[in-house]
């Protein structure tokens, strides 16, 4: 095969989620629902292949109706009125986005920054583009005074700026900035993104902001969209969103594009020819679905929902004495797992299974499916093979379960005490 693909090794989605089927452990490791997505959203799908032309192809910028909806649920949110044909761009879930964007902007050898950990996915993004990836580490700042037992707050996690622009070349085209972040559960605040943004300014570098979880975000905190902070950051950014995260429907692979005119036209240049249109029918039901959660208050309905799930596993791992980074927003909680006693004959056995990866993390995390009978994610995934040692530690479990999934996941983990 092509050397861009020769050297992927088996991703750590298709080795959890098959060793959680094959050993019945709880899956809290890939991050999809499994409750059911919301009824309007699914009579509005079942209404949405009538139509027999609803089955043929969109146009490749999205159904208008859907881009409609968009910019009416958007425009408030940016404070300023989007243009359905200048400023939306309906895509093949939020990935195909990003993989488009960098696509319309790499040239081969162009350096995209990326803050460690990362969605695995923007790694192949940006090699399959012929992009350089280039990583700069987010680093956990345990409070002045913490005891071991205390928890982290996903807002301990920070940049360094000055570390920031220590990666800068001259080959530094794009940066992508994800906030609610995976698998932090990072809400970035105004002055962050504000220092990030000036960099990217002073550097003309296109901001690619990965905000799929947008609309999770817990407690007193907000969610900040950089575009919105100055002109000059909404000119040199294009926000990415999912209709698979806003109403838990993750295999519909449906997302979308904001920006200025012409990032969105380049954007739509590469999608064009990419995918040509993203999936026809099922744009209608996400129009359907964005005009039905404003009146029916479901996005607040939502998060208290996700917030409860939240509670009941930062619990459990409050009452099984593990530290934890308290999620901001996203759906996931990053886990301490240095305090767990693994019996040696079993960490042995875990060691001479072979895996993708060496790192600790993963033996936990494959330890954890198959002893304890919950399956997490190993968050060296999400680092460069240089800075993977910063996850040996740590392992990655999501809360976008049914209350009844999240008992098992708690019922199991007992065994850790
Ligand atoms: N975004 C989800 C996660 O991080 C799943 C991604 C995937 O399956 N590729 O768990």
């Amino acid at each position: 095969c092509a050397d861009r693909v020769s050297h992927f090794v088996q991703d750590v989605w298709s080795v959890f989620s098959p060793l959680a089927v094959k050993t019945g452990a709880v899956n809290l490791g890939q991050g999809f629902p499994n409750f059911p997505p919301p009824q309007f959203i699914k009579d509005a799908a079942a209404k949405s292949i009538g139509p027999d032309l609803n089955n043929q192809y969109a146009h490749p910028k999205g159904h208008l109706p859907l881009r409609k909806e968009i910019a009416a649920t958007f425009s408030p949110l940016y404070g300023r009125k989007l243009d359905v044909e200048k400023n939306i761009l309906v895509t093949a879930g939020a990935n195909e986005a990003i993989f488009a964007t960098l696509s319309a902007y790499l040239n081969p050898g162009d350096e995209c920054i990326m803050m460690e950990p990362f969605f695995d996915q923007y790694e192949p993004n940006i090699t399959l583009n012929g992009g350089k990836p280039v990583y700069v580490p987010l680093r956990l700042h345990h409070k002045k005074g913490a005891k071991v037992s205390d928890n982290d707050s996903a807002a301990d996690w920070t940049l360094d700026i000055d570390e920031l622009k220590a990666h800068i070349t001259d080959r530094s085209k794009v940066i992508i900035i994800n906030t609610p972040h995976n698998p932090i559960g990072k809400v970035f605040s105004a002055e962050e993104l504000r220092a990030i943004g000036q960099v990217a300014i002073d550097h003309n570098l296109l901001i690619i902001a990965d905000e799929v979880y947008e609309r999770l975000v817990y407690g007193d905190k907000e969610h900040v969209r950089i575009a919105t902070l100055s002109q000059e950051l909404w000119e040199r950014t294009v926000t990415i969103g999912s209709a698979g995260k806003t109403f838990a429907v993750t295999g519909w692979r449906l997302g979308w594009a904001l920006g200025p005119e012409s990032i969105i036209q380049n954007i739509l240049n590469a999608h064009t020819r990419i995918v040509f249109c993203a999936n026809a029918p099922l744009q209608f039901a996400v129009a359907d679905a964005l005009h039905e959660a404003n009146k029916r208050n479901y996005y607040a309905t939502q998060v208290s929902e996700y917030a409860a799930r939240r509670e009941k596993l930062l619990a459990c791992f409050k009452d099984l004495g593990l530290r934890v980074t308290v999620p901001d927003g996203s759906y996931f909680i990053l886990v301490d797992t240095s305090r767990i006693a693994i019996p040696a004959d079993e960490w042995k056995e875990i060691c001479a299974v072979p895996m993708p990866s060496t790192n600790r993390d993963w033996r936990v995390c494959y330890w954890l499916t198959t002893k304890i009978g919950v399956a997490a994610i190993p968050p060296s995934s999400f680092y460069s093979p240089e800075n993977a040692h910063l996850a040996e530690n740590l392992a990655r479990f999501c809360f976008c379960k049914t209350e009844e999934t999240l008992d098992q996941a708690v019922a199991a983990l007992q065994k850790l005490k």
